[in-house]
């Protein structure tokens, strides 16, 4: 009786870690972690402390890891450079004033998200995903002058909506008013999107006639708890290799993992058993 008590107990944690290979399915993928504000405690689902950002950085700073933009992602130029090694992709969205801080003589402020991403990959690429009026100008102040910084140093700028709103409840043409918004703000005429909360519009953003042409689109599950609440598709933290059906069909839904903490990075990332290794 000891024995069979002793294998269960042995049989019990490898189940529970095996259990989420259901979740996030055989389809093998890439993780696009999601991130908001940073602060010193970090507290809820779009906040983080800065102390868990850098152990997740620290973590994929390893070899065997390799560390994608969204444009590369979408243009699948990363396939080469990232041969043997499992990619990831780094996203910021709302434009926090925490994600990007200038000190007085005009360095990057090492305890803003991007200065603890710059310390970690001092060559990182990132993808910002801005509003231009939710709560505030992009990053607070200087948003000219850090949008010329993040362009300079070869990061993306995506269109997050000008004003962040649930596009599912909008008309026609104040979802096209939103997207053409933040293009026309920073002059440029095809962007990738990011919808404010992972909620699409009512119609495919591909039949929306926006002078802002939109390249790829991106949702947000929440991560493994809400991604088995509201899908049973496979692989659905993870977005799909350049390689795939669904790279094609989804490229106006690829998803993206939401990380407030470490564990939401170690249990949705670090123990995804379908991130894929570039052949
Ligand atoms: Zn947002």
């Amino acid at each position: 009786m000891k024995r069979i008590l002793l294998v269960l107990l042995l049989l019990v944690p490898v189940l529970v870690l095996a259990a989420p290979k259901n979740v996030y399915g055989s389809e093998q993928g890439i993780p696009i972690l999601m991130l908001h504000r940073f602060s010193s405690a970090g507290s809820g689902d779009y906040n983080i402390a800065t102390k868990d950002f850098r152990k997740i950085l620290e973590t994929l700073s390893k070899p065997e890891f390799c560390l994608i933009d969204l444009t590369e992602y979408v243009n699948a130029s990363f396939l080469t450079r990232c041969q043997g090694k499992k990619p990831f992709a780094i996203s910021m969205d709302d434009g926090h004033s925490s994600q990007f801080r200038f000190l007085k003589n005009g360095f990057v402020d090492p305890t803003s998200g991007l200065g603890v991403l710059l310390e970690v990959f001092p060559n990182a690429k990132a993808t910002f995903f801005l509003n231009t009026t939710n709560g505030g100008a992009p990053f607070g102040t200087d948003s000219k002058a850090k949008i010329a910084w993040l362009r300079k140093n070869n990061f993306t700028i995506g269109n997050h909506t000008v004003s962040h709103p649930i596009l599912s409840k909008l008309s026609s043409a104040a979802v096209i008013r939103e997207i053409d918004g933040v293009c026309r703000y920073l002059n440029e005429t095809s962007m990738l999107l990011a919808y404010p909360y992972g909620l699409m519009p009512p119609n495919p953003i591909s039949s929306y006639k926006t002078q802002c042409q939109t390249k790829a689109a991106f949702r947000a599950w929440l991560g493994y708890f809400e991604a088995r609440g509201q899908t049973k598709e496979s692989g659905a933290l993870l977005a799909p290799m350049p390689n795939t059906k669904a790279f094609s069909s989804r490229r106006f839904t690829y998803p993206r993992i939401n990380i407030s903490s470490y564990q939401d990075f170690v249990r949705d990332v670090l123990q995804n058993t379908a991130w894929a290794v570039v052949k």
